[in-house]
Formats: structure tokens, sequence, C-alpha cells
């Protein structure tokens, strides 16, 4: 049978444009990424196939990074991959191993500059029978949408003792008014503003009204740091206001009545109070929006309420261009040994079908993965935890999950 040529998926008017055959570059990853991709692979395009008929299928094509693209091309990030990644709009990737000793430029970073990738979405939601710390694990279900460009990864900051850092004193001191800055202080600066603010928020605002998700919860610090975080929720309210007023509806005027259904409920909520909140009373929150170094800490910790970041996904997306990775790393100790699980690579590639608008193949993988955890065949890292269930290798995971495609 002649391999089915693809095309480019294209963005119009804020809409991504997806051909039947859509071309998707992808890095397999160092480590354990060419086992969790191999597998992965396989369920994505065995989703595809079923929801569609075959009718529609994507056409993979691989780019190289970390230590495959070093030992094939003496670059551990081509400019080429950086193209194909730009061209193509639309790629996956697994985990890449950071070489120590610096000097090479991470790809996370050259995306998120390159292609403008403000938000970082990770979706958090349990799987029956994944062991989880809390009680009600299935009580937290929300997807996280983190600024991803300016706050702490803008990477502003002055080394203790250096020039800039003691010039940078003495202009807050003389010039600003700054009252008490200890001498010899490192100063980092957090900046955020109304445009990179907001069109986080806005995506936030726009995927619960895509996705009928109940509210839209901006979590700051801004009870005390009024002008950035306390800013960010101030700019969320105002736009939430000027641009989605027919969709939403603040908690303020909820409060006094007004709540219509089927509004988005837009509420705030402090990032210290949040995190208590999640554990406390998790069903209350849906989609979140946050700045930068919040959306770390929240994610990590909303990830491991529900049985840690072995299944956890993640994406980063801009306006017209989207990269979905694992969130965990190259696990080397287990490398080609068949062993480890893919569902955080494959769960990116749901988040990948969602987003390209494939949603019954998203669909039909989530139930893949639902059957093979009921029925019980999971790899080791669940099948320690898990009572009575088979421990079987990635590949055997994959199957299992094809098997139970709904
Ligand atoms: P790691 O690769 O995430 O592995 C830490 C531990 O997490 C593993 O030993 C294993 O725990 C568990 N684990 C990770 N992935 C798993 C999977 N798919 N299935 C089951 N268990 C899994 O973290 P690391 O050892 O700190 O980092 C290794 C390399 O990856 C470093 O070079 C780091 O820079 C890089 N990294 C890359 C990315 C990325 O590309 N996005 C992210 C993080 C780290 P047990 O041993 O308990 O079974």
């Amino acid at each position: 049978m002649a391999a089915v040529t693809g095309s480019k998926i294209d963005y119009q008017g804020g809409r991504w444009v997806v051909p039947e055959h859509p071309i998707i570059p992808f890095i397999e990853g160092d480590g354990i990424g060419p086992d969790i991709w191999r597998a992965s692979r396989r369920v994505l395009d065995a989703a595809v196939a079923k929801a569609f008929g075959g009718k529609r299928a994507i056409v993979w094509k691989e780019i190289l990074a970390g230590e495959k693209a070093f030992k094939t091309t003496g670059s551990w990030l081509p400019d080429d991959t950086l193209a194909a990644i730009r061209e193509h709009r639309v790629a996956i990737k697994g985990p890449l191993t950071t070489p120590v000793g610096g000097g090479m430029r991470s790809l996370n970073v050259a995306l998120r500059q390159l292609l403008d990738l403000y938000a970082c979405i990770r979706p958090v939601r349990w799987f029956a029978g994944v062991p989880a710390p809390v009680r009600e694990p299935q009580k937290l279900d929300v997807v996280i949408f983190r600024e991803n460009i300016e706050d702490v990864y803008a990477g502003i900051e002055f080394e203790a003792g250096s020039e800039k850092a003691d010039k940078l004193r003495d202009f807050l001191m003389q010039e600003l008014d700054v009252k008490t800055l200890r001498e010899g202080s490192a100063i980092g600066v957090k900046p955020m503003s109304k445009f990179g603010s907001q069109r986080l928020v806005a995506k936030a605002i726009q995927y619960a009204i895509d996705h009928r998700k109940p509210s839209v919860t901006l979590v700051h610090k801004g009870n005390i740091q009024k002008f950035t975080e306390g800013a960010f929720r101030d700019w969320g309210y105002q736009l939430a206001k000027e641009r989605f007023s027919a969709h939403t509806v603040t908690e303020a005027d909820a409060g006094t009545g007004k709540r219509e259904t089927g509004k988005v409920l837009i509420k705030d909520r402090i990032a210290d109070a949040m995190f208590q909140q999640v554990l406390l009373r998790p069903d209350e929150y849906s989609v979140i929006a946050t700045s930068n170094l919040n959306g770390d800490y929240l994610s990590d910790a909303c990830a491991a309420q529900v049985g840690g970041l072995g299944m956890a996904p993640g994406a980063n997306v801009g306006d017209g261009y989207a990269v979905f990775e694992a969130t965990h790393g190259t696990a080397p100790k287990y490398a080609g040994q068949d062993k480890v699980n893919p569902g955080s690579v494959i769960l990116s590639g749901v988040m990948m079908l969602e987003e390209i608008g494939w949603l019954p193949a998203a669909r039909a993988i989530i139930g893949g993965i639902e059957g093979a955890l009921g029925a019980k065949q999971v790899t080791y890292d669940l099948a320690r935890q898990m009572p009575g269930a088979t421990e079987v290798p990635t590949s055997m995971f994959a199957d299992a999950i094809i098997a139970h495609l709904t």
C-alpha cells in the first residue's frame, strides 16, 4: 500500500485548520523516550483509525533533539528541528536529557521564545484504580493554565555582590524611594504585563467556554504583590467583563443572585489558600489561570494528589503553535527495558487530539486507559501500589489500552 502523503496544519482566524492527514513532527526523546514513544504512537494511531474509520490519519515526521540529535548531527538542538515545528505548528515530544555542564540551549526555552508558547497547560484528573494519597482523588479534575513567558521565567536576576545588583540597588534606593534593601542582596525582577496576563486568562476562559467547564479561578498572590500578582487578578476580571461577558459571570455578581445557568463563573483565590482549597474542596475548582511561579508549584501539587507525575501530561501553547510533552524526565536507568509507564506521553497525545478537534479519538483513548486500569494490566509503577494488579511492559500496557479503546 502506498504511504499516505500528509499536509500541513494551518491556523486562521484563531482556529486550527486541520487536514484529513496532518503531518505532525515528533521527538521520541532520550532514555525511556523511544520505549514510551513507540507505545504512544501505536495508541494514537489505533484511536484515530477507530474513531474515523480510516478516513483520517496522522502522518508522523521524526525530528531530532537531545542525544539522538547530537549523535546524528553534532547539535543537541538542530535548527531544522525548530524550523520543522514552526512549519508544521503542532508537535509532540518525549523527555530530553539535560546535559550536565550547560552550553546547550534547552528545547523548551528555545521553543517558548521562538513560537511565543505563552500558555503551559496541565490537565490533572484521577483515573479509577490509580493509587493516590488522598481519600477522594476523583474530586480533583482541573486544567491549569500557567503563564509561560513572564514572572520568574523572564529570568531577570542579578547575582549578590555583582556590580549590576549593586547598581540596581542604588537606583532603587536613590531614584525609586525603596527604603529597605540590604547591601549585597541578590535582586530578581518579576515582570507581569497586562498583555501577557490577559492573553493567558483569555485562553483559559475560552477553554472553559468551549469545554463547558463551570468556572475559571484566577490564582494570585495579590495580597502581598499588588502591582504584579494583584494586577493579574484585576486584568483577568477586566478581560472577562470586556471580552467574555456573554459567557461569564463573576463570583461577586453571582453572589448577588445574578448567576445565569450555563455561564462560566470567574473567581479568584490567593495562592496559599488555593493549595488548601485543592485538598479540602477540590470539586469547587475546574479551570485555573495563574502566573508562572504559582502555576509551577500548583501543577505538581495537584498531579501528586491524584497519583503522581507518571500519568501527567502537558502542553505549551501559543497562538497557532502547540507542543505537547511528557512531564516526567528520561529515567535513564529504565532506558530500553520496555518497562515504564507511557501514560504521560499518551495523555499528551490526547490533549493534542483535543486541541486539533479530533475529539472522538481523544475520548477513545481515555476509555482505553480506563479499561486497561480497570483490567489491572499496568506498568510497574502502578502495579507496585495496586493490589491484585498484573505488571506488564510498556508495550503490553499500550496493547491493553488499544484493546479497550471505546
Ligand atoms: P525522571 O526522569 O522523571 O525520573 C525520576 C523517577 O520518576 C524515575 O526513576 C521513576 O521512578 C519515575 N518515572 C519517571 N518517568 C516514569 C515513567 N514514564 N513511568 C514510570 N516511572 C517514571 O527524573 P530525573 O531522573 O530527575 O531526570 C532524568 C533526566 O531527565 C535529566 O537529564 C533531566 O534533566 C531530564 N528531564 C527532562 C524533562 C523533559 O524533557 N521534559 C523533564 C524532567 C527531567 P522510580 O525509580 O521510583 O521507579
